[in-house]
């Protein structure tokens, strides 16, 4: 009988590791099969506090990893299949391994993360990290006085594409559909600004450049044009990694875990959720890895009210 099962070798998941492993609740980690999680996919993470020059992500995540093994979290390079959540206060969850191993336990932290929504262009994947990217809070920077492009008409790009305009000189604003998805409240704000160039019933065609990105390809009524950027921003969603809790888990309409306001707890006592998994909206290692905190030190809570 296990204390404490993480599932996720995300920052929130080895970030939940270091607290219950110093609680002394022996947390028992699944890496699944992204070890490290999407910090593994980027170059150059320049805004976790504590690296004054940046870091790669790689290093980054091995780095809170070899923090949990110090204080002897386990960690198992396995992918949970199934899980059976009980309903009962003190009652026992069964984490089902790779569709045979059932390893039983009191307390359950999930940190599955989730998958950023790609546009499925030919060289798209190796260029993330090195002008495309997911994230303008994470990568904004980097482009600084340059011109750069968003694709997507919803709340996320339109947010993104304000921030970019404040740091970038051109941002063109590419969007599938006649008009936004986004509110009016966004959608007035974007209008207002001098160096957004909005792009309707348009699709990126073609992603220019080899060891760095360059430039894009924008279709728009039936005319292809090249733009020069350094940088793509890609705002058309997240997929959060909840497909194992559909039936056990409260979602939101989107599919990311709802937790209790203030905690980490979810709907079933003794199982609680951190990192991107359940938060739709600041989706950053270093809130992920906040939550992960904030998960295990409810779980060592919980764990001690039942005892
Ligand atoms: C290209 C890119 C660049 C980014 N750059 C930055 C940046 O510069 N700064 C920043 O703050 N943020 C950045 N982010 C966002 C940041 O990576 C995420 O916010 C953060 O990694 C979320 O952490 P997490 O632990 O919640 O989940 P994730 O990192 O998504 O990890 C999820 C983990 O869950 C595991 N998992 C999933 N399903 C299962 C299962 N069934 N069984 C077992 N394990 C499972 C996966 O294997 C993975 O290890 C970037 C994201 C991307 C994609």
């Amino acid at each position: 009988m296990e204390n404490c099962v993480i599932i996720g070798s995300g920052p929130a998941g080895y970030t939940a590791a270091i607290y219950a492993a110093r609680a002394d609740i022996k947390p028992v980690l699944f890496t699944g099969n992204i070890p490290g999680g999407q910090l593994t996919t980027t170059t150059n993470v320049d805004n976790y506090p504590g690296f004054p020059e940046g870091i790669s992500g790689n290093k980054l995540v091995n780095r809170i990893k070899k923090q949990a093994i110090r204080f002897n979290t386990k960690i198992i390079d396995k992918t949970i299949t199934e899980v059976r959540l009980s309903n009962q206060r003190g009652g026992i969850h069964r984490i089902i391994v790779d569709k045979k191993n059932i390893i039983e336990s009191k307390g359950v932290i999930i940190a599955t993360g989730s998958s950023p929504k790609f546009l499925g262009i030919d060289g798209e994947n190796k260029l993330i990290g090195l002008g495309i990217s997911f994230c303008a809070t994470c990568d904004g920077f980097f482009h600084k006085g340059k011109d750069v492009a968003i694709v997507g008409g919803g709340d996320t790009a339109l947010e993104e594409a304000s921030f970019l305009s404040k740091i970038c000189r051109k941002v063109y604003l590419v969007i599938r559909k006649k008009s936004f998805k986004a509110s009016k409240i966004l959608q007035n704000r974007i209008l207002k600004k001098k160096n957004i160039i909005i792009f309707f019933c348009s699709q990126i065609t073609k992603i220019i450049g080899n060891n760095f990105l360059e430039g894009i390809q924008i279709l728009q009524n039936k005319t292809n044009k090249i733009f020069s950027i350094s940088g793509l921003f890609i705002a058309i969603g997240h997929n959060p990694n909840t497909e194992l809790f559909k039936n056990q888990l409260k979602l939101d309409e989107k599919g990311y875990i709802l937790v209790k306001n203030g905690s980490t707890a979810t709907n079933k006592p003794g199982v609680f959720s951190a990192g991107d998994v359940q938060d739709s909206v600041y989706r950053q290692a270093i809130t992920s890895a906040g939550t992960g905190c904030m998960a295990a030190i409810d779980l060592e809570k919980y764990l001690f009210f039942l005892s």
